[in-house]
């Protein structure tokens, strides 16, 4: 592996350090600037509306995953098991309860303020519901739930999408006001969108570039820092903005000239194995486990995790015409808000349109949200696509589920069977060969 890479890539990677790190200066200078927090949610998140009164967003699973990847985050669970939260409560919520346990100092060691409003975009996991019932026995503050329809029937209804406009208009916007002492400015909110739509159009050319051979990107490990401010504060601002056509640049680039994605170690030569990957990735050894794919030449071209906060892939942008509906719209097709069959029909696209030898699913015990119905998930896809399944095991942020050698074991197992799977003649493809050591 070659450790060449483009001045360009560095420009988009240095931009995004600097967003993340002015936006954790921002939060520490919050209060003395006179600036309104709101704790939100990633998925579904109404970051537009916020952003046009001038509101300072705090999204709690970013400071867990930050927590983690910054190998803070095992103390902090032990913080809030130790108050009582069991071993398969989602550890992003213990890693949150034990930060704000230990002083609410956050991942970059800034303290993170206190909430003014606590915002619930209600999107399909009930783990938000109990999370923020959790933060207000914390936190005197007042609490605004938009409470999202669960596409249980694969859709959104014009009644439902009805329901949540209303719920914006009549709960949301007045205790935004109330808050911030600013009447709604529907313009502003327009051009916020208007930048989201922009930013989205990029970020779509980004993913749907990972179609070609070689993928000059990986959709899950390098996807986790595309997405990272589209799904968080940066939606709808120039930096945004500018973030992802630097970052579509870049990746032109790359594909002009027929690389590979950048690694941790380089510029990935050959390229093995093209993978759909399902389940949020591992945090706390994030670099170890990306190291066991690229190792085996092993490429995400797509994943369900890099659309947890829309799946602006499918269609979906922030329309600036429509700005509440485009709002209701946009948290009701967020992937924590879709059904089982509509999960299966989206990977299989996915291993159909981008190529791949196979779904892999990571699967994370104490998120419920995505862990349950993976097995049937693997089974259908496996079944529909006729190309082997994969199953391993981690956690986001619990350090002491992670291991190593285990997940070793069952990727070169996989990447086998992908191999034998090769080797047999066309004719003999058509049925699925069984998914790896699946453990239920
Ligand atoms: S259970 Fe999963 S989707 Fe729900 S809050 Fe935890 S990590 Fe997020």
């Amino acid at each position: 592996m070659s450790q060449k890479t483009s001045a360009i890539k560095d420009e988009s990677m240095q931009l995004q350090k600097d967003l993340l790190a002015g936006y954790f200066d921002d939060l520490t200078t919050a209060k003395e600037r006179g600036k309104k927090v709101v704790y939100t949610f990633v998925p579904g998140n109404i970051i537009e509306l916020l952003h046009a009164f001038d509101i300072v967003p705090v999204l709690p699973e970013i400071n867990a995953l930050q927590s983690g990847m910054r190998k803070r985050s095992g103390k902090f669970i032990g913080e809030a098991e130790k108050v009582g939260h069991s071993e398969d409560v989602c550890t992003y919520v213990k890693c949150d309860v034990g930060m704000i346990k230990s002083g609410n100092i956050g991942p970059t060691g800034q303290k993170i303020p206190e909430p003014d409003l606590l915002l619930l975009s209600y999107t399909g996991c009930f783990t938000f519901l109990k999370w923020f019932e959790l933060l207000r026995q914390e936190y005197d503050c007042p609490v605004v739930m938009l409470h999202v329809p669960y596409q249980g029937d694969g859709m959104l209804t014009p009644e439902q999408r009805a329901y949540v406009v209303k719920q914006i208009e009549t709960e949301v916007i007045p205790k935004l006001e109330a808050l911030t002492g600013t009447p709604y400015d529907q313009d502003k909110l327009k051009g916020h969108l208007e930048r989201s739509a922009r930013a989205e159009d990029d970020f779509v050319w980004v993913l749907e570039a990972a179609k070609n051979r070689p993928s000059p990107i990986d959709a899950y490990f390098g996807g986790v820092y595309y997405i990272g401010p589209i799904f968080t504060a940066f939606r709808g601002t120039e930096a945004g903005e500018r973030y992802y056509r630097t970052l579509r640049a870049e990746v032109a680039d790359r594909l002009a000239r027929g690389v590979g994605p950048v690694t941790p170690d380089g510029e990935m030569t050959e390229e093995r194995y093209r993978l759909v990957v399902e389940g949020p990735p591992n945090w706390t050894d994030f670099r170890q486990f990306w190291k066991m794919f690229y190792d085996e030449g092993a490429v995400v071209v797509a994943s369900s995790y890099t659309k947890v906060g829309g799946l602006y892939d499918q269609g979906f942008r922030h329309d600036p015409t429509r700005p509440l509906e485009t709002l209701a719209e946009y948290c009701s097709g967020c992937y924590t808000n879709l059904n089982l069959p509509s999960r299966v029909d989206l990977l299989e696209k996915y291993v159909r349109e981008y190529e791949a030898d196979g779904l892999l699913i990571n699967s994370v015990k104490s998120c419920n949200s995505f862990s349950a119905g993976q097995l049937l998930i693997l089974r259908e896809v496996e079944e529909r696509t006729g190309r082997p399944g994969g199953f391993i095991e981690s956690d986001l942020v619990d350090p002491r589920y992670f291991s190593a050698a285990n997940i070793k074991n069952r990727l070169e197992s996989y990447f086998q069977m992908i191999e034998q799977k090769r080797a047999r003649p066309a004719a003999k493809r058509s049925r699925p060969q069984g998914q790896v050591e699946v453990q239920p």
